[in-house]
């Protein structure tokens, strides 16, 4: 903590991974060397820059960008850019710390990495976020590339931002590759990244399910978020059968009683992807809703929840109601979504639980798939990605269980995640020696 002070997201989430990966080290000495841990707690490399642009009124506005490019024992750097207000260097270096270990178990030949700006883009006109953009770039440029360091989108940057970003790194490098993913599909993107990281936390919470001889089908979900991985976890949980009772977003959530179904859903996605309006709209267009301002979604009663808005948004007391209610199985879409506190609740109650790292894996695997496919200058058929994306999901599930399953038969995924994650990267790490 001397190491890194006001980092208390990065220490949390490092906290998380030694608690699961110390107890594995000292039963291993293979692992007892090179203080593995300690390296990867520590970033190859931390880019600031400054981002000056001009808003619409000719104002020359000031952003600071960042680039966290946390380990790459295994492949290049890869991790999502973040464009919001609480953007800072400790949750970015919990996300890059936490991409690491994901990107790990899906298989692919990914490091970590992560970055963004405390730019906000609510509120901002198109020719404002284009111009931000192609600042942003002038300096992240410096430090990508295909073979070096492949960002994507996160929190507040969708495809607008990233058609940008392409756009301008193009111009300065006079180049056509795969730097970036989650990019149109008229310009090298891949079919079902948008889904990808939304109906690969279904697929995950199917295969939790399935350990129980349980299905999706006729259960009650509960929804946090309404953008990008919320909209297609619930779009995954309709078509397999499970009524959608609840979504939210930074202002609140809605409770449907008579559930979020397709029609009602396409709504939704317009509000926030076209429109982009708030949540609390719905109840303008179906009435027997209600809205909950300033609420978050967790004492809707479920058998399902799915935290898919952003870090710390369930802590240990709405854990506790969310068990009193019959909640059977907790999938994380978001990084980082359940306190400790909360992680604790779950496992001591037997809840199927799974960390963020594990469940929303989909999104960065099918990242993995579109490099794949720019390289091969190929393109997929969305069946043949969304095969894919199910075989990974499948794939990480049948790791945390091999590393995670106790005596008594019971799998602890945050355990499981985190040494099976852990133990791809330290084998590359030793193999390269101290670098
Ligand atoms: P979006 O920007 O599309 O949506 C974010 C949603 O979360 C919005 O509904 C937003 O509400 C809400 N939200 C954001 N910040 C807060 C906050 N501080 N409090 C309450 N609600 C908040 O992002 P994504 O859907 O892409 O990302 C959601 C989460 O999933 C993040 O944790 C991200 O890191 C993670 N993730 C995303 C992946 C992807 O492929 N997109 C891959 C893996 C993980 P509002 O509209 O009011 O801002």
């Amino acid at each position: 903590e001397s190491k890194n002070p006001n980092e208390p997201e990065f220490i949390q989430a490092v906290t998380e991974v030694a608690e699961a990966v110390i107890p594995f080290i000292e039963k291993n000495p293979k692992y007892q060397v090179d203080n593995l841990l300690e390296r990867m707690a520590e970033p190859e490399r931390v880019t600031m820059f400054r981002v000056p642009w001009t808003d619409d009124q000719g104002n020359v506005q000031v952003n600071r960008g960042y680039r966290i490019q946390m380990n790459s024992a295994i492949g290049p750097y890869k991790g999502g850019l973040r464009f919001h207000p609480s953007v800072n260097l400790s949750i970015l270096k919990f996300l890059a710390f936490e991409q690491v270990f994901k990107n790990s178990l899906t298989t692919l030949p990914m490091g970590g990495g992560k970055g963004g700006s405390d730019f906000n883009p609510k509120g901002k006109s198109d020719r404002e976020v284009m111009r931000f953009c192609q600042s942003f770039m002038v300096e992240l440029q410096r430090v990508i590339g295909a073979d070096t360091d492949v960002p994507a989108g996160d929190i507040g940057v969708g495809a607008r931002e990233i058609g940008y970003l392409f756009g301008y790194y193009k111009k300065l490098r006079n180049e056509f590759t795969g730097v970036l993913t989650g990019k149109g599909l008229s310009y090298g993107g891949s079919l079902m990244r948008p889904e990808a990281t939304g109906y690969g936390n279904v697929y995950f919470t199917q295969n939790m399910l399935a350990t129980q001889n349980d299905k999706i089908e006729g259960k009650t979900v509960v929804i946090s978020g309404s953008g990008n991985v919320a909209q297609f976890a619930a779009e995954k949980i309709l078509e397999l059968g499970g009524k959608v009772v609840a979504m939210s977003d930074s202002g609140g959530y809605i409770y449907d009683e008579d559930g979020i179904d397709t029609e009602k859903l396409e709504f939704i996605m317009d509000l926030k992807n076209n429109k982009r309006g708030r949540i609390k709209e719905y109840t303008d267009k179906y009435t027997n809703a209600t809205f909950h301002e300033g609420d978050r979604p967790w004492s809707v009663k479920c058998d399902i929840a799915l935290p898919c808005a952003t870090q710390n948004e369930l802590n240990g007391d709405e854990a506790k109601t969310l068990v009193e209610n019959g909640c059977k199985a907790v999938g994380e879409g978001a990084n980082m979504p359940c306190t400790p506190e909360a992680i604790e609740v779950f496992l001591d109650n037997k809840i199927l639980f799974s960390p963020g790292k594990a469940s929303n894996a989909g999104g960065v695997a099918t990242s993995g798939l579109e490099m794949s496919q720019n390289s091969m200058r190929y393109n997929w058929t969305k069946e043949e990605v969304d095969n894919k994306l199910k075989d990974i999901m499948n794939s990480i599930h049948e790791q945390c269980v091999e590393y995670g399953k106790d005596e008594n038969g019971f799998v602890d995924y945050v355990k499981g995640a985190n040494i099976a994650g852990f133990v791809k990267v330290a084998d590359a790490m030793l193999a390269q020696g101290v670098v």
